[in-house]
Order: structure tokens, then C-alpha cells, then sequence
């Protein structure tokens, strides 16, 4: 059939670029589309979740060690703190949203180094390489956004978006902006709330057991310590007015990478190498959660 045919010339031109070592043209490398798969459920230009797909369609090299694919039929929502453009939309971002416990800010733009590097671009890049990583994995990945919207989504969207893919789990990537000293990243869970629209009596203890997961997982693929400013030495935190953990009903936490405002920690925050080994622990983390 016609489609199978040029499904087996792109294929082709696939092991060609392989062998050439062409990654970038190839789908499984980064987020290059697979010209032979089916289209996804995201319409070019929407505003919506990205949803990545599972499986590249291009066979791997015969050479190729077996892989990992332990996240298979699993699916991850990974939520990228604040948005790059926020900072120009003051007024959408501080209209007040219902959190269950209070009513507070849709989003903020979060804070950023001394020398100007941005949580919002910290956490859509630590996102981009947690995504990747995860469907490497075989997981289903949805951002709740990419940068592809001005501004947000608010913290409620946000919550929403995370419960109607129906995730096994959910991370929040931030990066604090602590006081100078104030070093180390800390992961927070969700507190017991029910009040209005929040009920997180089913993902309290499951969200604890993934933050705890990923709280060992960190420290280990990045090197850093917990916090010394909060958490107790236990790198993890519970809190009850983030409208992000208020309103999920799967297990969800927050990774706070590290602080911004401290100088060492900056000099991590704003390396490349470190923000992959960040990923990599959080992907450790939920990878061991999920398998239990
Ligand atoms: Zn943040």
C-alpha cells in the first residue's frame, strides 16, 4: 500500500541518518517529530497541553543495548513553574483564583539569579530534559504548557490539566528564591485539606511516598544536600496553600531544585550538566515510585 511504502522509505532515510549520526533529524532524539507516525492530539498552534508520544515508530539499531522501557503504559504530567511570559501580563497573573483553602494569585513570574537567568526558563528547560528522559522510559508525558501560551496557566488550570490526563503522577518544577546561605533543594507534598473545591485526602500519602522517592533519587544523581533552611534535613515540606497540590486528585508534588538567590546555588542552577543530572534524579524518582 502506498503508505506502507513510504512509511518504509522514511524508515530507511531513518537508519540513514542513524548511521550518519544525524540525531537531531530523528524522532526518539529530543522532541524531533516522527514524519512517519500518526499525528498527535495536539493541533499545531494549540494553546492546550502538549501531550509526547510513547514510542518513537523507528526500530533502534540492531547494536543497541535493550532498553529501559519500565514506564511503558505509565503516564507522567510534568508541570513547568511560572511561564517566560508572565512578567509582561501582570494583570492576567494576579486576577485571584479559588485554591480550596484560600483564594490566591493564577500564577507569578517566580523568581531568578542575581545575574538575570529566570525560574520560568530554569523550569522549562529541567522539563523539556525530565520529559525526554521519562519517555525514553515508554511514558506518556503531558506538559501543562510549553511556552506556548503568553502567560500561565493559573495554578487552578494547572491542578486541572494534571487530573484530566489521568496521570499515575505528577511533578511541579520550581526553583526557590530563598535568602543568600539558604541552600539545597526541597520537594513538597501536599497537605491533608479538605475545604471548598480541595480534597487531598487520597493523594496524601502517595504523593509522600513519591516526593520521598524522588527526595533520595536528587540528592543522589545531583550530588547536593537537602535543604538547610526547611524540611528538617529531610529535603521534604508539606504545605496547604499551593492551589497546584489543593486541587489534584493524583498523587503530585513540587520540586524545589534549589535557591536562586544563593550564589552556589546559582552556579548549579545555571549549568547545563547539572540541570540534566536534576532530571535525571527526579525521572530515578518517579521511575522507582511507579515501580513500586
Ligand atoms: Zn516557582
Amino acid at each position: 500500500m502506498p503508505n506502507d511504502r513510504r512509511k518504509t522509505a522514511r524508515r530507511s532515510l531513518a537508519l540513514l541518518l542513524a548511521a550518519a549520526g544525524c540525531c537531531a533529524a530523528l524522532a526518539g532524539c529530543g522532541a524531533a517529530p516522527d514524519p512517519a507516525a500518526p499525528p498527535s492530539d495536539k493541533a499545531p498552534g494549540s494553546r492546550g497541553p502538549s501531550a509526547s508520544r510513547t514510542a518513537p515508530s523507528t526500530p533502534a539499531p540492531a547494536s543497541t543495548a535493550p532498553e529501559n522501557r519500565s514506564l511503558a503504559g505509565r503516564t507522567v504530567v510534568v508541570d513547568p513553574g511560572h511561564n517566560p511570559g508572565n512578567f509582561q501580563h501582570s494583570k492576567e497573573i494576579n486576577q485571584k483564583v479559588n485554591i480550596g483553602t484560600n483564594r490566591k494569585e493564577c500564577d507569578t513570574t517566580g523568581t531568578s539569579t542575581e545575574a538575570g537567568y529566570a525560574e520560568a526558563s530554569f523550569t522549562l528547560d529541567v522539563s523539556h530534559r525530565l520529559r525526554d528522559l521519562l519517555v525514553a522510559r515508554g511514558a506518556k508525558v503531558v506538559l501543562t504548557h510549553d511556552a506556548d501560551r503568553p502567560w500561565g496557566p493559573c495554578v487552578d488550570e494547572r491542578a486541572r490539566i494534571g487530573n484530566a490526563a489521568r496521570p499515575d503522577a505528577v511533578v511541579s518544577v520550581h526553583a526557590d528564591g530563598s535568602a543568600v546561605g539558604n541552600r539545597g533543594f526541597h520537594v513538597i507534598l501536599p497537605a491533608r485539606v479538605r475545604e471548598g473545591a480541595a480534597d487531598t485526602a487520597k493523594i496524601v500519602g502517595p504523593s509522600r511516598e513519591l516526593g520521598e522517592r524522588i527526595a533520595d533519587r536528587f540528592a543522589r544523581a545531583t550530588g547536593t544536600a537537602p535543604s538547610n533552611y526547611l524540611g528538617g534535613g529531610t529535603g521534604l515540606d508539606v504545605r496547604d496553600d499551593l492551589g497546584g497540590l489543593n486541587l489534584s486528585t493524583v498523587p503530585k508534588v513540587f520540586v524545589e531544585c534549589g535557591n536562586m538567590r544563593d550564589p552556589k546555588d546559582a552556579k548549579l542552577l545555571t549549568s547545563a550538566a547539572w540541570r540534566q543530572k536534576a532530571a535525571q534524579g527526579i525521572a530515578e524518582g518517579i521511575a522507582t515510585y511507579l515501580e513500586g
